[in-house]
């Protein structure tokens, strides 16, 4: 008899449009669906915003109910990190890219850290991730192959409002006058991507991308052409599949977005 397979699908709660997709993806690929809710606070620095993240424990579950879940999976910080808990796990390669992890420098250790203890723990067949995410789609894929954890790693595409703007808790942070303003990263990424494929030079064309978003009212991070796979700088088409990512803050929000060229 063929053995039963389960997928994973981890998340911080809050949940949205973009982590349903995520979990129907899951239960067209296995026979059991698994969602863990962690607020994981070993991948907030101090000053970011782990008090002030949307808390919405009640409501997630029955969205996942309707979704057909068949375990939520809500461990306390305690169960998770209990006293003498002294374990890391400090993730290279693309962790150290030079995007995310150069803003949020405790973030990858943060994730590979609670990922690996939530493959462990649940020992999931595959576990489903969203692209909205690259870079960390990237690094926990590269951590199940890499500690032989018997997790195959899957990355859906990024669930979108009408607008472009990609579905995010922390949308929930934007003023309405804010939220108008929000879609112009999409809108930049797309108009980047365009010309990229249409053969012009990546540099000047990321240099307008900046300069759109910053007018436009964000504070920029990075805005950055890397190689889809490697996440290694890319300064022409020919150096293989190109992926825009994106990092800005509006107002108290930070936001983040990708996408393919
Ligand atoms: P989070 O709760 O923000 O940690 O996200 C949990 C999972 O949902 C991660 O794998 C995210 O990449 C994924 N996710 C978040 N937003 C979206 C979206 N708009 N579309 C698809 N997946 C998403």
């Amino acid at each position: 008899m063929r053995r039963t397979t389960i997928a994973l699908v981890p998340t911080m709660g809050a949940l949205h449009a973009g982590h349903i997709a995520l979990v129907k993806f899951a239960s067209r690929r296995a026979d059991r669906v698994v969602v863990s809710i962690f607020l994981n606070p070993t991948q907030f620095a101090a000053h970011e915003d782990l008090t002030s993240y949307p808390r919405t424990l009640r409501q997630d579950i029955s969205w996942l109910a309707a979704a057909r879940t068949d375990l939520v999976w809500v461990p306390s910080v305690d169960v998770m990190y209990p006293a003498g808990f002294a374990t890391r796990i400090v993730p290279e390669g693309s962790a150290t890219a030079g995007l995310e992890d150069a803003f949020r420098p405790h973030f990858f250790s943060g994730v590979a850290t609670v990922v690996a203890k939530l493959f462990i723990q649940c020992r999931p067949d595959i576990a489903i991730f969203g692209e909205k995410d690259y870079q960390q789609l990237k690094v926990v894929t590269q951590l199940a192959r890499d500690l032989d954890l018997k997790t195959r790693v899957i990355g859906v595409p990024t669930i979108r409002e009408k607008d472009g703007l990609a579905l995010s808790s922390r949308n929930a942070y934007l003023s309405a006058q804010e939220r108008t303003v929000a879609p112009v990263l999409h809108r930049v990424l797309s108009d980047c991507a365009k010309s990229i494929a249409a053969g012009g030079p990546i540099s000047g064309i990321l240099e307008n991308g900046r300069t759109a978003i910053t007018r436009a009212g964000f504070a920029l991070d990075y805005l950055e052409a890397r190689h889809a796979d490697t996440l290694a700088p890319v300064g022409a088409r020919r150096e293989g599949p190109i992926r825009l990512l994106v990092a800005a803050r509006l107002g108290k929000t930070r936001l983040i977005d990708n996408i393919a060229v």
